[in-house]
């Protein structure tokens, strides 16, 4: 039975193997019952699931992963925390235990050996210092993903979720959003954490779109023009794009192409829906 979600198990186990908190590691353990069978719910977990679980701290949402999905593989990074897992994960025969950096994993490979290929859920508390390139990761390396169910920093969460003309719209928004459906859970507050971080976290489902939403013909000059857009933001399009080392385009191409979308030249990249951005870029990309 899943078992530490209740703070004083969590504290046993800790004082049981003297575990020390590793702050490069980003460790805050879940000790909040509710929000660990909100996340569950909200992973739509069911028996034919493969889970891949990132940072598994000591087993906490494991267990609740073990008890509701077919297979569940979980990657930590901290060996200190493997001989914990080895005690708290002894009750379940389909869990394996993986002591690595998720950066350096081959979850393609991952997912063909225990999915046969087939599409995977994602599920955990993230480490907050490494949210976006984990994220960015499972999208661009091609990983058959179903959904990845996360909690992440809330301010993070929000960056997420908006459309143009709020203070946290930018490149993250827009990656996330051509890739997914992202719909904010639950928010958790840090008394649910051990120990507590000093920001206040939200739980996001990012649901993998079957087809990409924007008609785009190079997504990576999409992205790179929306790179050169939000890297100096207080400047105007066109400025940003011409500024940006990573694109090597004359003054009146940029010019031409952002006329051609139908729009001043003042406007700033912040503005752009991502219909826009793909627009704009098939539009670049023909002159190029
Ligand atoms: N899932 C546990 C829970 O909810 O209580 C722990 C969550 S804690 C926020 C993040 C976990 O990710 C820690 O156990 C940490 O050691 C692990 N971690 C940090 N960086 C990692 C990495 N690059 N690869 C795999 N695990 C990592």
């Amino acid at each position: 039975m899943a078992t530490l979600g209740i703070p004083q198990n969590t504290i046993a186990i800790l004082q049981k193997y003297h575990f020390n908190f590793q702050k490069k590691f980003g460790q805050n353990f879940l000790i909040d019952t509710h929000v660990l069978e909100k996340i569950i719910e909200a992973a739509g977990i069911t028996k034919d699931d493969f889970v891949l679980e990132i940072g598994p701290g000591i087993g906490t949402m494991t267990q609740y992963l073990c008890e509701n999905a077919r297979e569940v593989v979980a990657v930590e990074i901290d060996q200190n925390l493997i001989p914990i897992l080895g005690e708290t994960l002894a009750p379940y025969d389909n869990v394996t235990v993986i002591n690595e950096d998720i950066l350096k994993v081959d979850i393609v490979r991952l997912a063909k050996e225990k999915n046969g290929g087939r599409p995977i859920k994602v599920v955990a508390n993230l480490p907050y210092y490494i949210t976006t390139p984990i994220i960015m990761g499972l999208f661009e390396s091609y990983v058959p993903i179903d959904s990845i169910t996360i909690m992440v920093q809330k301010e993070v969460a929000d960056r997420m979720q908006v459309g143009p003309g709020t203070k946290d719209y930018g490149a993250l928004s827009l990656a996330v959003q051509y890739y997914a459906k992202p719909e904010i859970i639950a928010n958790v507050p840090p008394n649910c954490f051990m120990p507590r971080p000093n920001v206040g976290s939200a739980v996001i489902r990012l649901t993998r779109h079957e087809t990409v939403p924007v008609a785009v013909e190079d997504e990576k000059l999409m992205f790179k023009l929306i790179r050169a857009s939000f890297n100096q933001r207080r400047k105007t399009l066109a400025n940003g794009l011409n500024n940006s080392p990573e694109i090597r385009l004359s003054k009146e191409i940029i010019q031409e192409s952002i006329a051609g979308l139908g729009v001043p030249l003042t406007i700033r990249g912040e503005a752009l829906t991502l219909e826009q951005f793909a627009e704009l870029s098939n539009i670049i990309g023909r002159k190029m």
